[in-house]
């Protein structure tokens, strides 16, 4: 069984909409992006300017959603499914934003010390066929063999010719770690760009915050973050709350999707060691000031033990929030002062 739930974080700015020239307060979301919930709430000065600037964010996203599908490709571009396709073949001119994209994950590849690796293609996608089928757990036979085909030196790419290739044939690349982020932080710039002032774009979990919310004292978003255990409709919903302006906020958690094998649930975030799904952690929510940041990080965090992932933390200039298997929770230092109105 593969299951999928509603966005980690919520924003929870309560702000009614104003009159008098001052900005309004608005939201749309949409299901069909990054197989994800995307939510957008946003200030404008009217209904007509805010919808000129979801478009925009719309726009962008899907873009990039197509850019990055690696099961699917488009009429008229190469995308990461083409890359996939041509692995041991032939290197595929690609747009500058699937570069962009791959280096960055390339150079977290070294820092996360291994732990996110977007070659890691080979072994998710056996996770993620048995997660579909949802009746037994792969072989590690299996999981092994395609281990083979995940060093992140095989992935060539070519700034000058503008190409990427994956030297074996076999080899895929998985950005999920990553991607949704990147892909919010470059739709916000859009928007920026267009005149938005005032925004969060959560894409399922990863929220981006443009500016300050116009209409509350401190200007500062509230950002909840939800609770792993949280039974819908329960009252627990949130463990924590963060207030932000201009950062981002990511979150990692095996509740986002898993499958039950004898009672065990086997999440979708896999550590490269034992190519397992990691199991220190339920969750961790990480804050940065670039969305594709906060987003390796949760990752990268969420599978590395304690002591490296503060230091990883510490070394980015991030703040974290890690909730142990047994519901313990421990911060970094600086997380504290996110937790004050
Ligand atoms: P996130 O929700 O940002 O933590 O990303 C989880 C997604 O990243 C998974 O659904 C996979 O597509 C991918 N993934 C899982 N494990 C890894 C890993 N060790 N390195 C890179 N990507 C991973
Ligand atoms: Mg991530």
């Amino acid at each position: 069984m593969r299951k999928m739930l509603l966005a980690l974080l919520l924003c929870l700015s309560a702000c009614a909409p104003q009159s008098g020239g001052k900005p309004l307060r608005f939201q749309t979301g949409y299901l069909d992006l990054f197989d994800t919930v995307t939510a957008i709430t946003g200030y404008a000065k009217s209904q007509t300017e805010f919808d000129r600037f979801a478009e925009t964010i719309r726009g962008r996203l899907e873009e990039l959603h197509r850019l990055y599908d690696i099961y699917h490709e488009y009429n008229g571009i190469n995308n990461l499914c083409t890359v996939n396709k041509n692995a041991g073949i032939a290197p595929v001119a690609v747009d500058k934003d699937i570069i962009g994209l791959l280096l960055l994950a390339r150079e977290w590849h070294g820092l996360s010390g291994g732990a996110v690796n977007v070659a890691l293609g080979p072994v998710l996608q056996i996770w993620h066929e048995y997660r579909t089928e949802g009746k037994e757990l792969p072989p590690m036979e299996d999981l092994r063999k395609a281990a083979d085909l995940t060093d992140i030196n095989d992935l060539v790419i070519d700034e000058a010719a503008g190409t990427v290739f994956l030297r074996k044939a076999g080899m895929s690349l998985d950005v999920g770690s990553v991607a949704k982020a990147y892909a919010a932080g470059l739709a916000i710039q859009a928007a920026e760009e267009i005149g938005m002032r005032s925004a969060l774009l959560d894409t399922g979990g990863n929220i981006v915050s443009l500016g300050r919310p116009p209409d509350n004292t401190r200007g500062h978003w509230s950002i909840g973050i939800q609770d792993p255990d949280r039974v819908a409709g329960g009252e627990r919903d949130f463990v924590d709350t963060v207030y932000i302006a201009g950062l981002s906020v990511s979150s990692s958690g095996g509740y986002h999707r898993y499958y039950v094998v004898d009672g065990q649930a086997y999440h979708h975030i896999i550590d490269p060691d034992t190519m397992m799904p990691a199991t220190r952690y339920k969750q961790v929510a990480v804050i940065h000031e670039t969305p594709a940041l906060a987003d390796l990080l949760s990752t990268a965090l969420f599978i590395l033990p304690y002591e490296e992932g503060a230091a990883l933390a510490g070394q980015c200039g991030a703040e974290a929030l890690w909730i142990d298997i047994d519901g313990s929770r421990k911060a970094t230092d600086g997380f504290a002062k996110y937790r004050q109105w």
